[in-house]
């Protein structure tokens, strides 16, 4: 069972797949794939691949079961092109390996983040982090894009001044914006991109990040379809219930099954009362008619 060669994936080796204005995110290597993922499962009895039905079978039993570990001998190297502010969100996920760009041995290019106009929003009224989904007036996004692309314009010819004057490459970057485009190899295996994944393609997380995020779990569908499948049914398409909300359901499905038995007790019977809140009710609702996470 040596090198697995997985024939979608060296089709895209290479491809630069653009994100935002400047960005761009490369598959540069890959190890492993759904075969290798089958091949580690089945390594403690010494038995290889089977049909792709039963392989299929195991990788969904292993994903939805959290049995991790053969996923993690699969692994993926990026080469990605980021705004420095997506890369401070990128980087709080400890388990890969990083080399980036270094602002003290090369020259920053003039590479900014531009949001287009669409993105430009007011702070949300009902979410700290986030920004409004409520349409800006034109006006106002215009003035706002051309405050930020002057400000950025200003402070990269500045930092040129410092530079053609020989200031230390190192200090001289210091005034640079967390909107400049930063580089860098990024290597995960998939289990630790699952989870990366599963956080930044939520939509809590920043819409730029979640744009990269999207990116990379199409390129991981070329590598490993069926662990990517066996993800999105069981994690990115899943929610989950309190121990009080299990409950809650099963009181209803009780109060359901006795009422079509002898149409007597109902979903409201006080022997039968919700232990909870109106609110924690309603919430619960609104879970399994959305189907989100809320
Ligand atoms: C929507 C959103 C909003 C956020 N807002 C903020 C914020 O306001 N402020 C802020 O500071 N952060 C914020 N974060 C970052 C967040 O708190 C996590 O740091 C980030 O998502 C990485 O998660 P992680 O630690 O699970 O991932 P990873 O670092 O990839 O780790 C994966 C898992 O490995 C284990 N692990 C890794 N390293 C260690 C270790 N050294 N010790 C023990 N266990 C380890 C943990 O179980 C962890 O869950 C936000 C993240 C999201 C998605």
């Amino acid at each position: 069972m040596a090198h697995c060669v997985v024939e979608e994936a060296e089709k895209i080796l290479d491809k630069e797949y653009p994100v935002l204005n400047k960005g761009f995110v490369r598959l540069v290597d890959y190890m492993g794939g759904d075969e290798r993922v089958v091949q580690a499962a089945r390594v403690s009895y010494g038995k290889g691949t089977k049909s792709y039905r039963e392989d299929s079978a195991l990788i969904d039993y292993l994903l939805r079961h959290e049995h991790t570990s053969p996923f993690e001998q699969v692994s993926l190297t990026f080469h990605i092109k980021l705004p420095i502010f997506v890369a401070r969100q990128w980087i709080r996920h400890r388990t890969a390996k990083v080399n980036e760009i270094s602002g003290r041995y090369s020259i920053m290019k003039d590479d900014f983040y531009e949001p287009e106009l669409e993105d430009i929003a007011l702070q949300s009224s009902d979410n700290r982090q986030g920004r409004s989904e409520e349409a800006l007036d034109k006006g106002l996004a215009e003035e706002t894009r051309d405050a930020i692309r002057a400000g950025q314009q200003k402070v990269y010819a500045e930092y040129k001044e410092l530079i053609d004057k020989g200031i230390a490459r190192e200090l001289a970057r210091i005034n640079l914006p967390l909107s400049l485009y930063s580089e860098w190899y990024w290597q995960i295996d998939l289990h630790n991109l699952f989870h990366f994944l599963k956080l930044r393609l939520d939509s809590h997380a920043q819409k730029e990040i979640r744009l990269y995020a999207q990116v990379l779990f199409d390129i991981s569908k070329k590598v490993a379809p069926l662990c990517c499948a066996s993800f999105e049914r069981w994690v990115l398409g899943a929610i989950t219930f309190s121990n009080e909300e299990v409950e809650e359901i099963k009181r209803r499905l009780a109060a359901n099954d006795a009422n079509n038995a002898n149409n007597s007790i109902g979903a409201n019977d006080a022997s039968t009362k919700s232990i909870l809140s109106d609110k924690a009710l309603e919430r619960l609702e609104e879970k399994l008619r959305s189907g989100k996470q809320l």
